[in-house]
Parts: C-alpha cells; sequence; structure tokens
C-alpha cells in the first residue's frame, strides 16, 4: 500500500472532485494525507484522509480575480507555504504526489523531493481551444500592464521560487496549467472541447461524484415536480437581483423552485411566491438528481454535475472559465445561455420554457449522461493513479512532458 499526498487550492470548485477519489483510495487501503486550510478540514477528514493544515489560516482569493492577481497569488502562496508544506511532506514521505494543475507548491515540492506527481483538471484540460487562464496572450499582457503592482509582485515572487527551488517542471507564467505525466481530467473525453489534441498523459476520468455528507436540514420532502433548479455557485458573489429574477421568472413554471445563494443572504432577494426555496447552500447532487433543469454560471463542477443527471441547462456565465463552458454546453444542445445583461423575467421564462418542452433537450442530454458515466469517476482516477504509482517500469507510465519553462 503506498502513501498519497493531495496538495490543493482553496476552492470548493477544485478540491470537491477530489474528494471522492481521495475516499476511495482509503478505502483501497492507502494512507492519504491531504494539505489544505482550516475551512475544507472537515470534509477531507470525512473521506478519511489527514488534513496536513497549510501554515496562516484561509488564503484569501485574489481579489479582483484577473489572470495577472491569480499569478501573483499563487506564486506568493506558494513562496509562503512550502516550508511547511515540504517539512510535512518530509514527514509523510508520500509515494506520489496529486496537486491540483493551479497549485504551485504542489508541483515544486514533488520535484524539490523527487517524488512521482499527478495533476488534477477541475476545468477542461487547456489547448488551443480552452485557453488556461494564465496562458501568455495579449490579453494577460493587457491586465499586467492595468495592474503593474501585481505584475511586479507576481516577478519578485516567481524570482524568488526560481532561487529556492527546483523550479524546472514549473511554467514561467502559465501557472494555472501545470501538467505532469499523469494528467486526470474531470470531465468526460465526449464534453472536453478537441479532445483529440491531448496525448496519453491525458485521463478524462469524467465527474467525480461519490457520496456527500447528509444536509438533514434541507426539505427534500417539500420538494414539488418539476424541481427547478438555480444557482451561481460559490465563488461569486451572486447579484441578489439576478437570483430574484430567476426564482420569480421560474415560479410559474415550476412544482418547486430551489435556488441556492451561495455568498449572498437569501433575504436579499426580498419576498419571494411560495414555490420558491432559498438556502445559501443546498445538496446540489440531491436537488440535481430531482431537477427538470438547472439554472449555473457554468462553473464546471456544476455543470458536469448536471450532466451526470441529465438535467438541462441555461448557463448564465459570470466570469472565468464559465462563458467557454457555456459554449461548449450549447454546442452539444445540452442547453442554452443568455448573457446577464440580457436576463430578466421574460427571458429566463422564455428560455426555460423552451428548454423544458423541446424534447431535444432531453435527448442530448441523456446522451452526455451516459458519457459522462462510462468514464469512470472516482473509481477510474484511483485506477489510474495507482496503475501510475506501480512499480512496472517506465513502460507502464504515460511518457514525461517536456519541461515547461523554469
Ligand atoms: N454546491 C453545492 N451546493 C450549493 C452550491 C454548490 O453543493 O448550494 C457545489 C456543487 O455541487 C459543485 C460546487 O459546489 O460541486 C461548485 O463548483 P462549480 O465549479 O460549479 O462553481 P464555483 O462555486 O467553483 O464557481
Amino acid at each position: 500500500m503506498s502513501t498519497i499526498a493531495f496538495l490543493n487550492i482553496g476552492m470548493h470548485g477544485h478540491v470537491n472532485p477530489t474528494l471522492p477519489v481521495a475516499a476511495e483510495l482509503v478505502r483501497r487501503g492507502h494512507t492519504v494525507t491531504y494539505h489544505t486550510s482550516p475551512a475544507f478540514r472537515e470534509e477531507i477528514e470525512a473521506t478519511g484522509a489527514s488534513v496536513r493544515l497549510y501554515p496562516g489560516g484561509d488564503q484569501p482569493l485574489p481579489d479582483p480575480p484577473t489572470p495577472i492577481t491569480l499569478m501573483e497569488a499563487l506564486a506568493r502562496t506558494a513562496l509562503g507555504l512550502l516550508p511547511a508544506v515540504l517539512a510535512d511532506l518530509r514527514g509523510d514521505r508520500p509515494d506520489l504526489i496529486v496537486h491540483d494543475s493551479a497549485c504551485p507548491w504542489g508541483a515544486l515540492a514533488a520535484r524539490e523531493l523527487g517524488v512521482p506527481a499527478a495533476s488534477s483538471f477541475t476545468t477542461f484540460a487547456y489547448n488551443r481551444h480552452v485557453p488556461s487562464p494564465t496562458r501568455g496572450s495579449r490579453e494577460l499582457l493587457a491586465a499586467a500592464a492595468a495592474r503593474p503592482r501585481s505584475l511586479l509582485g507576481y516577478t519578485a515572487a516567481r524570482l524568488a521560487l526560481r532561487r529556492r527551488f527546483a523550479t524546472s517542471g514549473v511554467p514561467l507564467l502559465d501557472l494555472a496549467d501545470i501538467r505532469q505525466p499523469l494528467n486526470l481530467v474531470y470531465t468526460s473525453r465526449a464534453f472536453q472541447p478537441a479532445v483529440e489534441e491531448f496525448d496519453r498523459s491525458y485521463r478524462f476520468v469524467g465527474p467525480s461524484i461519490g457520496a456527500r455528507p447528509d444536509d438533514p436540514s434541507f426539505p427534500s420532502d417539500r420538494l414539488r415536480d418539476p424541481v427547478l433548479y438555480a444557482s451561481l455557485g460559490t465563488v461569486f458573489n451572486a447579484d441578489p437581483r439576478l437570483l430574484r429574477t430567476f426564482a420569480t421568472a421560474l415560479a410559474p413554471l415550476g412544482g418547486t423552485v430551489v435556488v441556492s445563494t451561495g455568498q449572498t443572504d437569501p433575504t436579499a432577494l426580498g419576498p419571494l411566491p411560495g414555490n420558491v426555496l432559498t438556502r445559501r447552500s443546498v445538496p446540489q447532487l440531491e436537488v440535481l438528481d430531482r431537477a427538470a433543469l438547472f439554472i449555473t454560471h457554468g462553473g464546471m463542477n456544476s455543470v458536469n454535475e448536471a450532466l451526470f443527471a441529465g438535467v438541462p441547462l441555461l448557463v448564465v456565465p459570470q466570469g472565468a472559465d464559465q462563458p467557454m463552458v457555456a459554449r461548449r454546453v450549447v454546442e452539444l444542445g445540452a442547453g442554452l445561455s443568455i448573457r446577464t445583461e440580457n436576463v430578466t423575467e421574460d427571458s429566463v421564462r422564455a428560455v426555460a420554457r423552451r428548454l423544458l418542452e423541446d424534447s431535444r433537450f432531453r435527448a442530448a442530454t441523456a446522451g452526455l449522461r451516459a458519457t459522462q458515466r462510462e468514464a469512470g469517476g472516482y473509481r477510474r482516477a484511483a485506477d489510474e493513479l495507482e496503475r501510475y504509482l506501480r512499480p512496472a517500469g517506465p513502460a507502464a507510465r504515460p511518457a514525461p512532458v517536456p519541461p515547461q519553462g523554469g
């Protein structure tokens, strides 16, 4: 049996898919450690993994979350965390490190200790059709010019990393796209754009959906069909007016309308029709199992989970990779998309009606549901990691990727 260390950034969307994988590895008898911040402690401990806390408490998200502030935050965080992380890892002596593709300190620690590493992609895998947010580009240059202090902060932290650690496996700029000889991608080949461009180091294992802790406070028994669900995820500060519009647009079409308000206080939505249920957080997998329609910001996890459940989507992207995810949903016929500025009660209701009544959307989501399930999920991810670990020599391992920067 092996010791496997997970290292991640402090975002639910990046942590969630790894939890069932960690739980599965524990079930198979491996020792799993998970390096994280306090906010994630409880849910990680529930997998059976041992938590190793980063020093300094929770890591704030970069504000505003632009590519350049993200790069600065990642480089600075790596610099700050690495001494403690390396000390923990030296104590645990893992056989394998599994790090998020946007977790440079995971890749750096693996290099530093000479431990094999796998990377974990919770959005699409990146290529020229799906550009990583931190890829060198004209947009990145413009973002850097607009925030020279962030650029300076990034450069200083990146140079310090280079001075102190073995950085040859970590890209110079593209800190959100750190690849390894094994890259786990938590979506299906069918949903990944231009999938044929990826080599064998990429394994599209599909949504990693396992049991989540029960939420006894959620009134499942009050749900009436058709259940219509709206959520703008856990990261973006959702505009209460937008959430309110979803609720009032859907109320006449639904048995129960469930609105997850995330960072927004549910009372900020004002008085709502009697069949609308608002909560800061709902058991999303359970709600999707019942739902006939999902209005989403297009967070990759939410979309993967909806396609896993076969639920048609209305995507209202709020930023980050969400416009890309929205395009893919529309391209594959699994839903429709509206820009935030075009959201009105009438537009949302009209699109929702189309999605509920036109059977082509249901047929397309049913097809994707099958591919998402066949991809194998967390069990396949655990299989891939075990295969990678097996000391069967280099032939059993995917070909190494060339060094990315320095
Ligand atoms: N989620 C949940 N309950 C909620 C809202 C979200 O369990 O009320 C979960 C959801 O199942 C998904 C994650 O939070 O796994 C959100 O990730 P996503 O990538 O969709 O969006 P983000 O929050 O990162 O923008």
